[in-house]
Order: structure tokens, then C-alpha cells, then sequence
């Protein structure tokens, strides 16, 4: 069983870009600009915007914090957007999500400019991945795409089953599965919260992507021998014998489930470090759009 260790695969991807913004740089251009808007307080999308930020400055990319009180306006939110999207100096925006039930997040974002949409949620984005377009593609499933990648793993004509159809995740990841890509060609069932007989219908999966927010969800029993499994997931469980008071937990009971599996991710260490690594090429992808 091999583990599909996100560090390493993210750190290569890491010393790639650092290596292509430094030759950048040196023809005295400048650098690529990542801004980030937080809004409010939670404690998980604090930690994800700061690794977000010291990611850009290890490899050279310039971030910008841009933070709101959780009672912000929508509209002097999306004032923000206008602006960031008017500067020529900011190549992507990203609003950190989720957002205070006040501000329409669709609004959000379809505020940010398709050219800037480095977390590809946009519905331009969005159109454009359906039909094979180039365009910018949602961290987590780009990361995930670059994880199969990196570790030679050959998707074609595999059955995938995705669990999960958020816009963010689970949606995207059965397109870019499904479609006509080095590491796609797949045939995907997409599995809900509706799903009637998932248990079964996750025994077929020769490729099982698990992406529905709930600890330790996917049993030994669910998963096929031999089969790939790619954890999504991450909650925070309650821990009081854990340092921060809890643990953080994929939607894959990894213990149990590991010794059947050929490969899987690790939670943490997997597909979180991969999701950063996807926005980062995002990110280079929207500077070099704009030289
Ligand atoms: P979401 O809540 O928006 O969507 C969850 C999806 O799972 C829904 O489509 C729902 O229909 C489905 N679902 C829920 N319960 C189900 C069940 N019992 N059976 C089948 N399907 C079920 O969540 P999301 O934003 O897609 O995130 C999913 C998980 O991935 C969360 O734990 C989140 O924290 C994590 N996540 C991780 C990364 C990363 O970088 N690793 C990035 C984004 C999200």
C-alpha cells in the first residue's frame, strides 16, 4: 500500500514555481500577487488564509490579507473585489469561505473578475471546466489532480466514485474525472446525501473520493481491495488528551481502511497540502495571463 503523501508532492510543485518566479524576477519583472479577504473570526479558515499567506512568501509570490469585521457590509465587501479586480498589481483574489449568513456568497462570488478567479468558483470558471476549456480549476480537485500526477497513478478507464457534489470539491472533481485528461477518463458515479446504496455502489469504486465532511465516514467494509482512495475531508473531533483540544479527522476511517487499499491519502498530509499547491499554480497561471 502506498501512502500519496501530499508533502512531498506539494513541496516538488513548490520548488517548480519558486524556480520559475525567480527567473521572473530577474528579468525585473515583478512578482505574482495572491490577495486573500477574510471575513469574521472561525478559527479553521484563520488557519487556512495563514497558510495560504506564508505558502505565497516561501516561494516568492507576494500576498496581500485583506480582513473584515464579521459584520461587514455585503456591499463594502464587494467594493473590495471591485478594487483588488481594478489593480493591476493583484493577479488573484480569493474570499475565504464560508461566509456570515448576511452576505450572499453567490454574489461574492461572481463579484470577482473571471481573469482573477484563482479558486475557480465563478461561473465562467466553472462553464469553462465543464467544456474542456482552459481555465482556473478549484484547488482542492486541481490539487488532487496533481497528487494522481505525481504519483503516476492511471485513471483511465477506472471506475471513480465521488462522494460529495459540493461546487468546491466533489462537483469539479467528477467533471475533471470524467473528462478527457491524462489523469481523467474515468467513468464517475457522483454520490449524495440522496444517495440510496452508496455502501455498494463504493465497493465498485476503483477510485474512491471521499468528500463529505463527516469523521471517519468510509469504512474497510465500503472499499474494494486494491482500490485508490483519495480523503478529502477535515473536521476537527473533540481530543482533550490532543494539544490544541481536538484532533483533525478525513471522512475515511484510515486505520482500518489502508491495509485493503493499493494507495491513499493521509489526513493531514494529504490532499490539504495538495489544495494549496493547486491555488499557488493558480495563481502563476493568472500573472502570466496578465505579462
Ligand atoms: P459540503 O458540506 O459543501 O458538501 C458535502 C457533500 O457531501 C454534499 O454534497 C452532500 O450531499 C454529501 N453528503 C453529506 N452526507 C452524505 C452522506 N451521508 N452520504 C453521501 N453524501 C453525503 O462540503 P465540502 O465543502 O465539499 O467539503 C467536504 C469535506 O472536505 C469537508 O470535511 C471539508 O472540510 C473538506 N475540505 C477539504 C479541503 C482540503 O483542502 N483538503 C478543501 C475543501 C473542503
Amino acid at each position: 500500500m502506498l501512502i500519496l503523501d501530499g508533502k512531498t508532492a506539494s513541496n516538488e510543485i513548490k520548488t517548480e514555481l519558486k524556480a520559475i518566479v525567480q527567473q521572473f524576477v530577474l528579468e525585473g519583472k515583478r512578482s505574482p500577487h495572491l490577495a486573500a479577504i477574510l471575513i469574521g473570526k472561525n478559527s479553521a479558515s484563520e488557519t487556512y488564509v495563514a497558510s495560504k499567506v506564508k505558502n505565497c512568501e516561501e516561494i516568492g509570490f507576494r500576498s496581500t490579507l485583506i480582513r473584515f469585521d464579521e459584520n461587514v457590509a455585503e456591499s463594502e465587501l464587494l467594493q473590495a473585489i471591485a478594487f483588488l479586480n481594478a489593480d493591476p498589481e493583484v493577479d488573484g483574489i480569493l474570499v475565504q469561505l464560508p461566509l456570515p449568513k448576511h452576505i450572499s456568497e453567490q454574489k461574492v462570488i461572481e463579484a470577482i473578475s473571471p481573469l482573477k478567479d484563482v479558486d475557480g468558483f465563478h461561473p465562467v470558471s466553472v462553464g469553462k471546466l465543464v467544456q474542456g476549456l482552459p481555465t482556473f480549476i478549484p484547488a482542492t480537485p486541481y490539487g488532487i489532480m496533481l497528487m494522481l500526477e505525481h504519483f503516476s497513478i492511471e485513471t483511465k478507464g477506472k471506475h471513480a466514485v465521488v462522494i460529495g457534489r459540493s461546487n468546491i470539491v466533489g462537483r469539479p472533481m467528477s467533471i475533471l474525472l470524467s473528462s478527457n485528461l491524462k489523469r481523467g477518463n474515468c467513468t464517475v458515479t457522483l454520490c449524495h446525501s440522496h444517495t440510496p446504496n452508496l455502501k455498494e455502489i463504493c465497493l465498485q469504486a476503483d477510485l474512491l473520493v471521499a468528500a463529505l465532511g463527516k469523521p471517519e465516514f468510509v469504512k474497510a467494509d465500503m472499499v474494494k481491495e486494491g482500490a485508490i482512495v483519495i480523503d478529502v475531508g477535515i473536521s476537527r473531533v473533540d481530543d482533550p488528551t490532543a494539544k490544541k483540544g481536538y484532533r483533525i479527522k478525513g471522512d475515511v476511517a484510515f486505520a482500518e481502511v489502508a491495509p485493503k487499499t493499493a494507495a491513499i491519502t493521509p489526513v493531514p498530509g494529504g490532499v490539504g497540502l495538495m489544495t494549496i499547491a493547486g491555488l499557488l499554480k493558480n495563481t502563476l497561471q493568472a500573472y502570466t495571463n496578465s505579462l
